[in-house]
């Protein structure tokens, strides 16, 4: 009995004992095979940029919008809106200190088009004040509206050194896109391309981990927008 219980113990622990041993023959394997040719996960190549943008923040949703953009290692342009910069400040500088850039979305989000040019002045002027006195910096690129513009609002724009960025692709989100909708929108862009997403939208912040896992798995990675081209480029 004892000597039975001896060797059943012996044997158990010639088991265990061969199993790490395995493992890390295993690994080593593994290591002495990609560790000449496979840079490390961080260091993930990008083969193309392409462009997020929120639009219409600062709201109460997005301090839990940059947490999981920052989460998942997206950076993205956030097209605010002057009001809500000057309502909440700290909420500016903490898309900035999430690494995101800062645009102008008009103060009162209205229809430009339908509007005078002192008026469509008023709209972007006090949007740059209000972003760079919280401290976002002097906005660069312009997102209109609805997309809507037109002469009057392009000359505007371009006296207060603003580029006017559209979109290439429209995730649908502020027409009630569902979470997947939103994912499949994020999967047609292409290299230098923009998207339009809202930081209101429940959905957009439950589909960031799946956009961000969709781009990685297609080489691409989220870049800043060039005020030169309008295109997604590199950070
Ligand atoms: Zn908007």
């Amino acid at each position: 009995m004892t000597q039975h219980t001896a060797r059943h113990v012996t044997r158990q622990q010639r088991k265990a004992r061969r199993l790490p041993l395995l493992a890390a023959a295993a690994l080593a394997a593994a290591t002495a095979l990609t560790a000449p040719t496979v840079a490390p996960a961080h260091a993930a190549a990008c083969n193309g940029y392409v462009g997020l943008t929120f639009d219409d923040g600062p709201s109460g949703n997005t301090t839990a919008l940059l947490s999981a953009l920052t989460r998942n290692g997206l950076r993205a342009t956030m097209f605010d809106q002057g009001q809500y910069a000057a309502a909440s400040p700290a909420l500016v500088r903490a898309q900035v200190s999430a690494g995101m850039w800062v645009g102008n979305h008009s103060y009162t989000h209205p229809h430009l088009p339908q509007l005078g040019q002192a008026q469509i002045d008023s709209e972007i002027a006090r949007t740059q004040q209000a972003v760079a006195g919280a401290g976002g910096g002097t906005p660069v690129l312009f997102r209109p509206p609805y997309g809507e513009t037109n002469a009057t609002v392009k000359a505007v724009a371009a006296k207060y050194g603003l580029t006017q960025i559209i979109w290439d692709v429209d995730s649908q989100d502020w027409n009630g896109a569902s979470t997947d909708a939103i994912v499949q929108a994020a999967a047609r862009l292409t290299a230098g391309q923009v998207i339009l997403m809202h930081d209101w939208s429940a959905n957009t912040l439950a589909a960031v981990p799946r956009i961000a896992q969709g781009l990685t798995g297609r080489g691409l990675c989220a870049g800043r927008i060039s005020p030169t081209t309008g295109r997604a480029v590199a950070p």
